[in-house]
């Protein structure tokens, strides 16, 4: 790497499409935007709303408070929103809140909604429900939330399916967090098929659009990478898979960065192409970022690697519909 302007060597920056932002998260930021235009501040989010301390720190900024339980909420503004995160709560908090006279507005993504009916609907036909993800993240404990305790299994890896004992079993149905790797779920699910003949899958892949189209890209983009950088959280589930996938798909080496400033170009040495994405909680404002620190140490030209385009929208709550957001409020809820 060089550092001087005549120093500089040339790198291809390899962005991949679709990156970033997924319809889950802008919906979710959304609503507590429009939240916050609609009953003021301060409105309170229980939970990071989507695992990202810039869109985080942003919303905080606009008057949003975030804690973890209800019960952090002051008895004053008990009247004022609280909006549960994307990531989904199981049901006990919501009834929590009714019991506390609270006024929520559910952020969860339709599409983890969709998993927990899945769940629902394996219970309701008798079957014993088999989650597979990863133990202590927020969607997991909002997935096994929805039914009582003692209704789901939780299952993480091949290892565990290999040692897994139910009580019946020729009577489980199957569902997946939202965000997991679609190779590695895929590899647990067949080593569960060949124990149990008569799992039952859910109705459609519990895996979302959005994981899966950003996992493809990095897949398509990391061959011959020396290095990939993806946009992301440490505690991101979906950021975190890219990491693995790319370094799977032969990229060299595959680091997880939240901002441009992390980057320890000491250790980046001799790069030739570069591969960057975003975890579906990432804003395109950091991704940005990130091209433009390569601008200033190399002759970087991007080059887009798109695989598929994505239209999907999910309508906001009810209540906010009527609600108009600015020109600066959609590109923050755009993440730019
Ligand atoms: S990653 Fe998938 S499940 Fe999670 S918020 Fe986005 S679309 Fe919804």
């Amino acid at each position: 790497m060089a550092s001087s302007a005549a120093a500089k060597s040339s790198i291809t920056i390899r962005l991949c499409g679709p990156r970033g932002f997924c319809a889950g998260v802008d919906r979710a930021i959304q609503i507590v935007v429009l939240a916050l235009k609609e009953f003021g501040a301060p409105v309170y989010v229980r939970h990071e709303i989507v695992h990202n301390r810039y869109v985080v720190e942003g919303l905080e900024a606009k008057g949003a408070i975030f804690v973890e339980e209800l019960d952090e909420i002051p008895l004053e503004h008990r009247k004022q929103p609280v909006v549960f995160s994307a990531h989904g709560v199981p049901k006990s908090v919501p009834a929590d809140a009714d019991q506390g006279n609270l006024f929520y507005l559910d952020a969860t993504c339709p599409l983890v909604s969709k998993v927990h009916k899945q769940a629902m609907r394996h219970h309701r036909l008798g079957r014993h429900v088999v989650l597979i993800g990863h133990a202590g993240h927020p969607e997991v404990i909002g997935t096994m939330g929805q039914l009582p305790e003692g209704a789901v299994s939780l299952i993480e890896t091949v290892e565990d399916a290999d040692v897994y004992e139910p009580s019946d079993p020729d009577n489980l149905g199957f569902v997946t967090q939202t965000t997991l790797s679609v190779d590695d779920t895929a590899g647990v699910i067949k080593r569960l098929h060949e124990r149990f003949p008569n799992l039952t899958a859910p109705a459609a892949d519990s895996i979302c659009y959005a994981t899966t189209n950003r996992q493809e890209a990095v897949k398509q983009a990391a061959p011959g990478c020396d290095l990939f950088l993806i946009v992301g959280a440490p505690n991101s589930s979906n950021s975190k898979r890219l990491v693995e996938v790319a370094l799977r798909a032969g990229a060299r080496k595959a680091v997880l960065v939240q901002r441009a400033a992390e980057i320890d170009w000491a250790t980046v040495g001799d790069i030739a192409t570069v591969g960057l994405s975003a975890g579906a909680s990432a804003p395109e404002v950091i991704v940005n970022e990130i091209i433009e620190a390569f601008r200033e140490r190399y002759h970087a030209r991007v080059e887009l690697a798109d695989t598929v385009e994505e239209n999907e929208h999910f309508l906001v709550n009810r209540e906010l519909r009527h609600v108009e957001l600015t020109v600066a409020d959609m590109a923050f809820v755009n993440g730019e």
